[in-house]
């Protein structure tokens, strides 16, 4: 780049000019009249400082001419994003600067593209995911309602059956449509934490006891993991707090031991945090599969997990509501030990 640059090259060509000149100044004056050596190098650096301008001039004009139509091209797209065009103008220092420009200019539009194929094959995959979680319940119902319609309805045998599997459909795709509103409405900050301060052993406990009876029937008991006589008083979002520990409780019922298992939430004082515990001695999740479980739609055990009536989103859910209070879960799990999802949330 260097050599390219207009004062370099006006240089170079100087010399080469006055070079030749010379070359033929010496030759002309040994034939027709005597060699004068001060008169020789006056012509000769009046030539070069002469040629010299002339060059850089015309160089300079010719591409900054040529640069500043690529350099307002540029201008003008990167004005698009919020610079102001009036107090602007088309100064170009030299050609490093406008290069330097030019590779940063390139270098950001680089991130972008990569940043906008990513998005868009995430956002196939998402779409991908959607049609296989609702192709399911659609095609059970309506297989449902057309044996309905081909007789089941007269038959006493079937047709009660056949209406409760269909509720049961609609329901799973009713759970799936509020979870992506829910993930929606999270993502786009179309929700904001309402924080207050409140006992979060309270809150686990109205949890505990709203989870308790689908606890019972699958022979799972909600504990704590110590006994908790003070009240624990956290600065949070208590309604999508309350979401969280009904995703976690919830899931580790789900997904807890086949048979009789235990799920117990404690709390750690952490300084300015409360960490929260819930964990269970279920049968635990691999390691490759746990940096991908706050994604949407995965699911570890995947004909497990669905048979379960997951929607695969609950996680996602959860890792938003508590990245919105600025905090971190993270998940430890050993395989038939159990598994703990732990998190944080302000003290008060
Ligand atoms: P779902 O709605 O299917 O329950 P989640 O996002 O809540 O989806 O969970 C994602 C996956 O993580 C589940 O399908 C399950 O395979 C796994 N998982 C979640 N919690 C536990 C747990 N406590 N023990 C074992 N696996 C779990």
């Amino acid at each position: 780049m260097r050599n390219s640059d207009p004062k370099n090259l006006s240089l170079g060509n100087a010399f080469l000019v006055t070079l030749f000149f010379s070359i033929i100044y010496t030759l002309v004056s040994y034939l027709f009249f005597q060699f004068r050596l001060l008169p020789f190098i006056i012509v000769n650096v009046l030539l070069f400082v002469f040629v010299y301008l002339l060059l850089r001039y015309t160089l300079e004009k010719f591409i900054y001419h040529k640069i500043r139509l690529i350099y307002k091209t540029i201008y003008n797209l990167k004005r698009q994003k919020g610079t102001n065009p009036e107090k602007r103008e088309f100064a170009i220092k030299s050609i490093e600067s406008v290069n330097q420009e030019v590779l940063e200019w390139g270098e950001t539009k680089k991130l972008e593209i990569e940043e906008l194929k990513r998005a868009e094959v995430y956002r196939r995959e998402f779409l991908g995911n959607i049609y296989h979680e609702l192709k399911n319940p659609i095609f059970n119902i309506q297989g449902y309602v057309l044996t309905l319609l081909d007789g089941g309805l007269e038959d006493q045998s079937i047709n009660r059956e056949y209406l409760l599997r269909t509720e049961k459909s609609i329901n799973r795709m009713i759970a799936i449509v509020e979870d992506l509103e829910t993930i929606s409405n999270l993502e786009t900050n179309q929700v904001s934490m309402k924080m207050s301060k409140f006992d979060i052993v309270d809150l686990t406990k109205e949890v505990i006891d709203y989870l308790e009876l689908k606890a019972k029937k699958k022979k799972k008991s909600l504990e704590f993991g110590a006994k908790y006589d003070r009240p624990i008083i956290v600065e949070a979002d208590l309604k999508w707090i309350r979401q969280v520990l009904v995703n976690l409780i919830d899931n580790s019922i789900k997904y807890g031991r086949l048979k009789v298992g235990k799920t117990e939430v404690s709390f750690f004082d952490m300084d300015e945090n409360i960490l929260i515990e819930v964990t269970d001695d279920g049968p635990g999740i691999n390691v490759e599969d746990i940096p991908r479980l706050f994604e949407r739609f995965f699911r570890a055990d995947k004909d497990r997990a669905r048979d379960k009536g997951g929607t695969g989103l609950g996680l996602s859910i959860v890792k938003h509501i508590i990245e919105s209070h600025d905090q971190t879960i993270n998940v430890r799990s050993r395989i038939d030990v159990g598994t703990t999802f732990a998190f944080t949330l302000k003290k008060s």
